[in-house]
């Protein structure tokens, strides 16, 4: 990652004060996983927020994303659909060509890496090299070559920034973790045994993130990164005995986004920006 930082120009410094309280809202988004689930309520409360400017939604399927498709021709200035595979490098970095074109010069305020998978794997089951490696490949790697492929981006738009602290309005990486990424709660056999390769994976991704926190700082990347717990809630991947509603949980996120500040770089949270423990 140091490399890659290095060989990136735009890099300016962070200010050494902690903590603003930021009220402004991103003007340009990417989320990824963005056709069903949790991901498509955060399209559908982001588009709620007038200050956004520009929304690209990534679905593996763009022509299998009805609702996706039906919500983008009804605010087709804002909302734009583009196809995005977190287990395919060429579908990456295509990506990332098409969020160019359509932020500009103004950049990525936030990349949401929400897509994710579930692969239910126990610890007495036959064993399963690819099973495993699926689920880490999408939730774990997906989402650090995801954020390092758009890094560019963000740095243009952290750039143009006339603040010089860490928010959402700036730069962010938000990463839709888990409990599972809370080791202190794996260990309390919290869930049960089935979730191993979701937990791994989860674990992976909250570790990615501390990581580039820990290079952002050395190498003064003004990119706040997090990752936030959506609780459980009731799409495909948490069934149907899940605590909230998609609604629930995205509305919550999405409120968080415009309260994300130094504090919360590096750390695991709740939709309402409660701390969980690591
Ligand atoms: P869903 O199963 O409802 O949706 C998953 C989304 O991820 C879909 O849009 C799916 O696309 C996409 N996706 C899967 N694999 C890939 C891939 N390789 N590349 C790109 N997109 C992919 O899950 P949720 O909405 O419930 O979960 C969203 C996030 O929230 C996940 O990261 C999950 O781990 C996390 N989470 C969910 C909880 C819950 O209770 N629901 C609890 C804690 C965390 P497609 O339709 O093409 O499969």
């Amino acid at each position: 990652i140091k490399n890659f930082l290095t060989q990136r120009t735009i890099v300016r410094t962070i200010a050494s004060t902690p903590c603003s309280y930021s009220k402004m809202a991103p003007k340009t988004v990417f989320i990824t996983g963005a056709n069903r689930g949790i991901g498509l309520g955060i399209v559908r409360e982001l588009l709620k927020n007038s200050e956004i400017e520009t929304i690209i939604a990534g679905a593996r399927s763009v022509e299998n994303a009805v609702e996706l498709q039906s919500l983008a021709k009804s605010d087709a200035a804002r909302l734009h659909t583009i196809q995005f595979d977190a287990s395919n490098d060429e579908s990456i970095a295509n990506s990332v060509k098409q969020v160019d074109q359509l932020v500009g010069a103004r950049g990525l305020n936030l990349l949401i890496n929400n897509a994710g998978v579930n692969l239910p794997y126990k610890t007495d089951d036959v064993p399963n090299r690819e099973t495993i490696l699926k689920c880490i490949d999408v939730n774990a790697v997906g989402a650090l070559l995801t954020s390092q492929h758009f890094l560019p981006l963000l740095q243009r738009a952290a750039s143009l920034s006339g603040d010089d602290q860490l928010s959402a309005s700036r730069a962010a990486i938000i990463n839709i973790g888990s409990d599972c990424s809370s080791q202190t709660l794996n260990i309390t056999g919290f869930c049960n045994n089935t979730l191993v390769a979701y937990k791994m994976s989860k674990v992976a991704m909250l570790s990615f993130a501390r990581s580039l926190v820990a290079d952002f700082e050395t190498l003064k990347v003004p990119v706040l990164v997090t990752t936030i717990h959506p609780g459980w809630v009731l799409t495909d991947m948490g069934g149907p005995d899940a605590d909230i509603t998609v609604e629930e949980s995205a509305s919550k996120i999405v409120n968080s986004i415009d309260r994300l500040n130094s504090t919360h770089h590096g750390g695991l949270f709740d939709r309402q920006l409660g701390v969980m423990p690591f």
